[in-house]
């Protein structure tokens, strides 16, 4: 059984950046401002993501490491309305199975917080009072130390460690009112900083650069007529000014951080047909949609997504972006 769901933990748990991602997920449902994230060897050693949100009740400890267990879905219909990005239960017992998880946590109103450690999906020993600010440090230690073949095909430290800056800088620029950093340990550089200034140039400008920021233009599309599809958008694109050997496209759908290759595609050849010069461009873009026109990925490494009338949506979108681009470059 443990061979089972070793092999199925590491099926959620692909690589060191995707643990990062369902932590700082579960710390944004936790309701934090701020969130720190340290990494060490590419987070093969070490990744550890604390933040300041409601923190874990004692009693939830001894199987919050259980899979399939979430305090985020109460019945299954609310897969449907889902807001909270974390409904799988999966994401933590998974990490337990294929790396050394040790949580550490406090709630409002507690004179002391608790430590403890989980392996294999339970808890090693009872949660242990401990001194802990407001919220929880999550630790992961060793991923991977039980699977040889996925350490081996996962060498290139600088590489994981870009990708973990990369998803750090999504999340940054989206969730203005968290402050986001991430460093490698012992390091005193901070590879990602963004205060929570409630400003998305701001934040773009701190964790992409300026040239990124000045090249910015403000887009929104939306369509509200109900036998179509209805849908927002808002974003900033890069104009003319901005040129890079790949696009940058940052995307949001209801608040969750997904890929969406069709509308990416899309956007690339209405920047190519309306500003050759800049076609790999920046694209910031947040769409919200009724939750039941997401395809729900129940696949929690796959960030692609699928919408009800996506042909649509794209089109109006395109249309847009097109003709922000042909205004800007008169
Ligand atoms: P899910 O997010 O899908 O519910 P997870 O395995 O990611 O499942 O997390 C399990 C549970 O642990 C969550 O439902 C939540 O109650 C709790 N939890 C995990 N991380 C945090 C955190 N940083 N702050 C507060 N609660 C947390
Ligand atoms: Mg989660």
């Amino acid at each position: 059984e443990s061979v089972v769901n070793r092999i199925a933990a590491g099926e959620v748990i692909q690589r060191p950046v995707s643990a990062v991602k369902e932590l700082v997920e579960n710390s944004l449902d936790a309701h934090s401002t701020s969130i720190n994230v340290v990494v060490k060897d590419g987070g093969l050693k070490l990744i550890q993501v604390s933040d300041d949100g409601h923190g874990i009740r004692y009693e939830d400890l001894p199987i919050l490491c259980e899979r399939h267990t979430t305090s985020k879905l109460s019945a299954f219909e609310d897969l449907q309305s889902i807001k909270s990005m974390g409904f799988r239960g999966e994401a933590l017992a998974s990490m337990t199975y294929v790396g050394h998880v040790t949580v550490t946590t406090i709630t409002e109103g507690q004179l002391h917080g608790y430590r403890v450690s989980y392996k294999d999906g339970v808890m090693e020993h009872e949660p242990k009072a401990c001194a802990a600010v407001k919220g929880t440090q999550i630790m992961v230690e060793n991923l991977f130390y039980n699977m040889t073949a996925r350490r081996k095909t996962l060498q290139n430290a600088s590489d994981d460690y870009s990708k973990i800056v990369d998803l750090m800088s999504r999340f940054a620029i989206h969730h203005v009112d968290v402050s986001f950093s991430c460093r490698k340990h012992g390091a005193a550089r901070v590879d990602v900083h963004s205060v929570a200034t409630h400003n998305r140039l701001n934040a773009i400008r701190s964790v992409y650069g300026v040239s990124v920021a000045q090249s910015l233009m403000e887009v929104e599309a939306s369509d509200d007529d109900p036998s179509s599809s209805v849908f927002q958008m808002g974003g900033l694109i890069s104009n003319f000014s901005f040129a890079a050997k790949k696009t940058t496209m940052v995307l949001f759908i209801n608040d969750r951080l997904v890929d969406w290759t069709a509308l990416k595609r899309a956007l690339e050849i209405v920047y190519s047909a309306t500003l050759p010069k800049a076609s790999k461009p920046f694209i910031y873009m947040s769409i919200v949609v009724p939750p039941e026109h997401v395809d729900v990925n129940v696949h929690p490494t796959k960030r692609e997504v699928s919408l009800l009338n996506q042909e649509v949506i794209i089109e109006q979108i395109q249309s847009v972006v097109e003709s922000k681009l042909r205004s800007s470059d008169d």
